[in-house]
């Protein structure tokens, strides 16, 4: 059986200021180290930050979106190429409220990822049901064809992405899919990776959808899921550690 090291990042979303940024470092840093890997994904302007206060750590950085394209006319957007060069090792692609508020496709979502992987940053992409579609039995269906989507566009290079398995309705809801719900999803995407790559049992999947220090390590006993993807949590460090200390 393979061991995967699991794996928590930070979705610190549309927060952040100087002022809290620097407490939250110091508070990450403080910690030490767990028995998770770990990373915050912050906005943009946050991440040279990012990349000074955690440069000698062991605690990674990454950004919550990036462009498909490599370069050009493409106003407000931000390329892979410069995440590269701020030290991003991760970036957060497909979150459901860029799905959701900015009418993100399966493709430009896999498009997106595809670019990531081109400049050595590693795509956490996200999938997830709504509650509607949960409701009318189409988890299966839905979180398929996103995955689909991405795994037909990066080919040969699947394997090099992290998956991230949030149900929209426990996004920020403080409704946790059960530890049952979420494996029976994670066991689903990897049987789908399995099929698409001979990498899929050393893969991270991890799971995201009010994750807290009191859910997080029967969530992270499930035998499929390889950590987490927090969101409101990740801005308190006192609950950021907790959770990244219920890694077994
Ligand atoms: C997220 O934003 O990816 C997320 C999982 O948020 P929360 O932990 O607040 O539900």
């Amino acid at each position: 059986m393979t061991t995967r090291r699991k794996l928590v990042v930070g979705n610190w979303k549309m927060h952040g200021t100087h002022k809290a940024n620097a407490e939250l470092f110091e508070g990450l840093l403080a910690a030490g180290p767990s028995n998770a890997d770990v990373a915050v994904c912050v906005p943009f302007p946050f991440l040279a930050e990012a990349a000074v206060a955690l440069a000698a750590s062991d605690v990674r950085w990454g950004a919550q979106d990036c462009s498909a394209h490599e370069q050009g006319a493409y106003t407000g957007e931000v390329s892979c190429g410069m995440l590269h060069e701020f030290g991003c090792r991760y970036v957060i692609v497909g979150h459901s409220e860029r799905r959701a508020y900015h009418a993100e496709s399966d493709q430009l979502v896999a498009d997106k990822a595809k670019a990531a992987l081109a400049k050595g940053v590693t795509p956490i992409v996200c999938v997830g049901e709504t509650l509607a579609q949960r409701e009318s039995g189409e988890t299966e269906a839905v979180v398929k064809r996103q995955l689909s989507a991405v795994i037909h566009t990066l080919g040969h290079c699947v394997g090099e992405m992290v998956v991230a398995y949030e149900p929209v309705w426990a996004i920020g809801t403080g409704k946790t899919a059960s530890p049952e719900q979420a494996q029976a999803v994670h066991a689903l995407l990897r049987a789908q990776l399995q099929a698409a790559t001979p990498h899929a049992a050393a893969m991270k999947i991890l799971y995201g959808g009010s994750v807290k220090p009191d859910n997080a390590a029967t969530l992270f006993a499930q035998p499929d899921i390889d950590g987490g993807l927090i969101g409101g949590a990740s801005l308190k460090a006192a609950d950021f550690v907790a959770i990244c200390r219920a890694a077994p």
